[in-house]
């Protein structure tokens, strides 16, 4: 049995399902959480709580385990450069540097030959806005370059709302063109040990930018399946991963399939393979940390994961009686809050 620490930054469903993983191959967790109360605390061995900026608890957590992977980007790059220059982390700083701002994921992303991203723009004032979204004939989305997930930091623009950002900073905004897609898919690639796998595109339905459901096969031709994965593939050299990453991909009416974001680390598009593969991105997240070889997973099942949003969750038992079940195990029901989500597998 291994006996090593495993230092997971982040404490909610996804450091919760690594905590899992983790277990089970013997490692031990270690889990810092920004706050006092988060689903990774019943199934982690120990846990520090504290502001990821404050460094001298950062460096005890860095001292106190053998290596380390991340649940969210939103890491300031300090605490991640102060772990990296003691031990590993998957993914490095480097990476999550890249992936945590909007700006320089589009700029990565676009600069590899033959990948994009939708329009954006970067904005200096309200002028420039102003301009930019009549342009654009207001088919646009203002976005936060930082700290944006599950829609937060989001603004669909049009010529009503427009003067309600008058007074932002525009420097930590950019200006996406809107994508009239027709399927938004995404792709979990797992690289290490000199070994590169994937996990399928799967189809993704969000509402009012909070993904509601993923489901394998997504419903796309086999050419866009594999051009996906080619696509997602080469991202991944690209960054020069180490651990998990996920491309969102909008595939457009011609059959284009631009990129949409990346997350470097477990997503929740890929909770599925929980259920209908023999490891899961968690697993396989595990065996890139542990150096172990990687072999592309065996899927057994069509399924549809479905999240459980806000009060949704209440609904939970009832569910419980005919799916498999996930509780996140958060104090507080909160309105556009991921609870939980079940699996309906065929
Ligand atoms: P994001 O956090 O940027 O992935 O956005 C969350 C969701 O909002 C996406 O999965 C899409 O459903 C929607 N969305 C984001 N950006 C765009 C865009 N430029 N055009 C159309 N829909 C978008």
């Amino acid at each position: 049995m291994n006996s090593k620490y495993l230092g997971i930054i982040g404490g909610g469903q996804l450091g919760m399902f690594t905590c899992i993983a983790a277990k089970k191959r013997g490692l031990k967790t270690l889990v810092f959480s920004d706050s006092s109360e988060f689903s990774a605390k019943r199934f982690c061995d120990e846990y520090i709580t504290g502001d990821f900026n404050d460094l001298e608890k950062v460096d005890l957590f860095a001292k106190k385990a053998d290596f380390f992977t991340i649940e969210t980007e939103n890491i300031p790059l300090k605490t991640l450069k102060l772990i990296e220059n003691e031990k590993k982390i998957y993914p490095t700083s480097n990476i999550v540097r890249i992936c945590q701002n909007r700006l320089q994921e589009k700029k990565f992303i676009n600069s590899i030959k033959g990948i994009k991203t939708t329009d954006y723009y970067e904005l200096n004032n309200f002028k420039e806005f102003e301009e930019k979204a009549e342009s654009l004939n207001f088919r646009c989305i203002l976005k936060s370059k930082e700290s944006g997930y599950d829609g937060k930091g989001q603004h669909r623009i049009n010529r009503e709302n427009l003067k309600e950002f008058k007074n932002i900073y525009f420097n930590d905004y950019i200006l996406e063109k809107f994508v009239y897609f027709e399927k938004e898919i995404s792709v979990i690639i797992v690289r290490g040990n000199n070994q590169i796998i994937n996990y399928p595109p799967v189809e993704n339905v969000h509402k009012k930018s909070i993904l509601r459901e993923s489901f394998y096969p997504a419903e796309i031709s086999k050419e866009i399946a594999s051009h996906s994965v080619e696509l997602a593939k080469i991202i991944a050299k690209e960054i020069n991963l180490n651990g998990v990453l996920a491309v969102e991909m909008f595939v457009l009416k011609d059959s284009e399939v631009i990129i949409n974001e990346l997350a470097p680390r477990p997503h929740n598009s890929g909770h599925w393979s929980m259920d209908a593969c023999n490891e899961s991105q968690y697993d396989n997240l595990i065996k890139v940390i542990c150096d172990e070889n990687l072999e592309m997973p065996i899927i057994s099942n069509k399924c549809k994961m479905i999240n459980l949003i806000g009060d949704e969750y209440n609904k939970i038992s009832e569910l419980k009686e005919k799916y498999k079940c996930y509780d996140y195990f958060k104090k507080e029901v909160r309105n556009l809050r991921k609870m939980g989500h079940y699996i309906i597998l065929e």
